[in-house]
């Protein structure tokens, strides 16, 4: 077991590095272990074939300095939300014992059917994870908090908070980039919906609005259900005007 204080799960790989990869490198550079569950290989995209996102996969888990990335090998463009797959998620996030996962985005739209689905099942897989008589060949442990990422999303929720992701942000596009089988020569991927620039421009463009939500250079956002708490509010950042 490789436990990890924050862990990032995706339908595909890719969408970690999309939404949440400068989150991730922040982690890092604050001493946190991070890790990464891609659901699926990927068979069924219209661009490279499930080796070669395979190995653009581990390299770019490289460059975001995660302990460890595993894939659960469900079927790609079928993810589904059922008692088996949250054991089998379950199992798996009990295995990085994680203080924090990250979701996709939880609003009830988005282009594919696998992303919406895999916001519901990362949180019932959470939940399971605490049940100890659920997958009982493995000990229990349920995360104390589900964030979801908010990035490109057109039905997306106003941000719970954005990370500032200003530091690493060139290290997210370079992990970004080493998905040239799905990226290079594009301008549209996953939920990013083409607006004529190459893909890598659009990335540096949401990052900027979001950073912009809190007055810095580059952000990722997220929402989470849970309020959250504040004890000094005379110490509360990002100015009103
Ligand atoms: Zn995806």
């Amino acid at each position: 077991m490789t436990r990890v204080d924050v862990l990032a799960i995706a339908a595909h790989r890719d969408d970690v590095e999309l939404t949440c990869g400068g989150t991730l490198l922040r982690s890092a550079a604050l001493g946190r272990t991070t890790a990464i569950i891609d659901l699926t290989e990927g068979e069924t995209g219209t661009r490279g074939s499930a080796a070669i996102r395979a190995e653009e996969a581990s390299r770019a888990a490289e460059i975001l300095g995660v302990a460890a990335r595993i894939n659960l090998g469900f079927p790609d463009a079928g993810i589904v939300n059922t008692p088996e797959t949250r054991a089998a998620l379950a199992r798996a996030i009990r295995r990085f014992a994680p203080t924090v996962v990250i979701a996709p985005a939880p609003s009830p739209m988005g282009r594919h059917p696998d992303h919406r689905v895999t916001s519901e099942l990362v949180r019932d897989a959470c939940f399971v994870a605490g049940l100890a008589r659920v997958a009982s060949d493995v000990p229990p442990h349920r995360p104390r908090k589900v964030i979801h990422t908010l990035t490109y999303r057109e039905d997306a929720l106003k941000p719970t908070f954005v990370v500032d992701i200003s530091d690493v942000f060139e290290r997210k596009l370079e992990a970004v980039r080493c998905y040239g089988s799905q990226f290079e020569g594009v301008a549209q991927a996953g939920e990013v919906y083409p607006n004529g620039e190459p893909l890598f421009d659009i990335v540096r463009h949401h990052a900027a609005h979001y950073g912009s939500l809190i007055r810095v250079r580059y952000g990722e956002p997220f929402f989470t259900t849970e309020t959250m708490r504040v004890d000094d509010v005379a110490a509360l950042e990002v100015s009103t005007f």
